[in-house]
């Protein structure tokens, strides 16, 4: 096994289906299975989840939500998706716990780094939801700084693309996924994959990162076995 402990992250479009908001039932199934299929394999895994399917803080224009508030929006919409991710994995009779950095304490358990490297070292998935408790940050700098506090090998961040290209493969039919890259490089050339804040943690604490297609089946075993999937950066 390459990784015995990983972060996951999955933004709340992974959880979209053809409606355009909200939660898919068949890709909430989806991912739930291929989770557990990795679960299967012996390895610790923590999932951060975001919100995006249903509310994003700062990109609602026209409505009268300032940021602050919005923001408060977003955390809560991403415990909305882990309610849903933690039902689908406990339907599979995978044990679950939900964790929130923000308070939610009806239906999560608030997120310590001890309690949630406690659960996983006996065996469960731990979901983590409320981003970072704090307006003005995302669920990508959320998942880093889990990934470090869970002291996990690696932060897997399942995209709707199978790794980072030199440009949008979906406007531009010339753009070239990369196998492998440097945190430089992606700072140098511009390149999307995850936010400033959740870079730069990353980087300063020598924590990989590998982008893959979170659509596609199995990818979570294969990357976890060694299996080089998507764009590592590192
Ligand atoms: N958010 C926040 N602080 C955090 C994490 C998230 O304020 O630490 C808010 C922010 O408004 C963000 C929304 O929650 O737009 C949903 O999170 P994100 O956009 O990261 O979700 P994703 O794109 O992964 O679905």
């Amino acid at each position: 096994m390459k990784y015995s402990k990983v972060l996951l992250k999955l933004s709340g479009e992974a959880l979209l289906g053809p409606q355009g908001s909200g939660i898919d039932a068949k890709q909430l199934a989806f991912y739930a299975d291929e989770i557990g299929k990795a679960l299967s394999l012996g390895v610790a895994i923590a999932v951060v989840i975001g919100g995006g399917n249903i509310y994003r803080g700062a990109q609602v224009t026209g409505l009268e939500i300032p940021r602050l508030q919005g923001d408060y929006m977003g955390m809560l919409a991403t415990a909305i998706n882990g309610l849903a991710l933690q039902s689908a994995l406990e339907k599979r009779g995978l044990p679950t716990k939900l964790m929130a950095s923000l308070a939610v304490e009806q239906v999560c358990e608030p997120y310590t780094p001890k309690k949630a490297s406690r659960h996983l070292e006996q065996g469960r998935l731990v979901i983590i939801v409320g981003g970072l408790g704090r307006p003005y940050f995302t669920t990508d700098s959320a998942a880093s700084l889990r990934a470090l506090e869970i002291d996990a090998d690696v932060l897997l961040k399942g995209t709707q693309v199978d790794g980072v290209y030199t440009d949008d493969p979906l406007k531009n039919l010339a753009a070239v996924r990369r196998s492998k890259l440097t945190f430089q490089e992606v700072y140098q050339q511009k390149l999307r994959v995850m936010d400033m804040t959740a870079l730069t943690l990353c980087e300063e604490n020598n924590l990989p990162i590998v982008v893959f297609d979170a659509h596609q089946s199995d990818q979570l075993c294969k990357i976890v076995q060694g299996e080089h999937i998507g764009t590592l950066i590192s």
